[in-house]
């Protein structure tokens, strides 16, 4: 059975990757980092989401010798000149704290019409192979996007993160209002992950 490993901690995106790898490939065994214990962490010193997610994919390679997908997502808000962007896990000072963080937004958007709110959310996917593979040295990436706008206040509870604040362009509901497929057929990392599943159904 052919291996891969998905390098996040975050439950909300293993949950989506995973659900979203299963639609395309089916004899790949897909490990966590919870399969790897004793993974050291890897600091996110990138300026860019691209350069983040190669950081990720690279280090949990090479430590688990298999090959690895990596994301690096976030929600830029254009009245916040792209802030959170690469920042959004800890944008309130304390990691992957959702409700901190969207609390933070809303403050910093408060009083802000709904045609100054649009934002969207990025993803950018790396994989990359380790030595010793026959493809070792390969670095594949992908991105995708979501536009939309910041809502006046959070509503539903499907998702993870900024979802129940942010509503897709053409839609009434936010993220967090709509079923997990709904989600996946325009999300970010539903874009990324189609445009990478030939890759690794090619490659691994
Ligand atoms: P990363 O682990 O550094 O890529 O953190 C990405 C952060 O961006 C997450 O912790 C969320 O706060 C936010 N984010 C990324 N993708 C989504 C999404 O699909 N919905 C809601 N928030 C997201």
């Amino acid at each position: 059975m052919r291996k891969l490993v998905l390098a996040t901690q975050n439950s909300g995106k293993i949950k989506e990757f995973e659900r979203l790898l299963g639609e395309f490939v089916s004899d790949v065994q897909v490990l966590g980092l919870r399969d790897f214990p004793d993974m050291p962490d890897i600091p996110e010193t990138g300026r860019t989401f691209i350069e983040n997610s190669l950081l990720k994919a690279r280090g949990i390679s090479q430590f688990t010798n298999l090959p690895a997908l990596a994301d690096d997502s976030g929600l830029c808000i254009d009245y916040l000149n792209g802030d959170p962007g690469i920042y959004s896990a800890r944008w309130s000072g304390v990691h992957g704290d959702d409700a901190a963080n969207i609390s933070k937004v809303l403050l910093q958007l408060d009083g802000v019409p709904p045609n100054n709110r649009s934002a969207h959310f990025r993803c950018e996917v790396a994989l990359v192979f380790p030595d010793g593979h026959e493809h070792q040295g390969r670095e594949i990436t992908e991105s995708g996007k979501l536009s939309g706008i910041i809502t006046l206040s959070p509503r539903g509870t499907s998702g993870f993160g900024y979802d129940p604040i942010f509503q897709p362009l053409g839609s009434e509901l936010t993220l967090g209002e709509l079923t997990h497929g709904e989600k996946d057929r325009i999300s970010h990392r539903g874009i990324a992950m189609r445009a990478i599943a030939p890759r690794i159904l090619e490659l691994l």
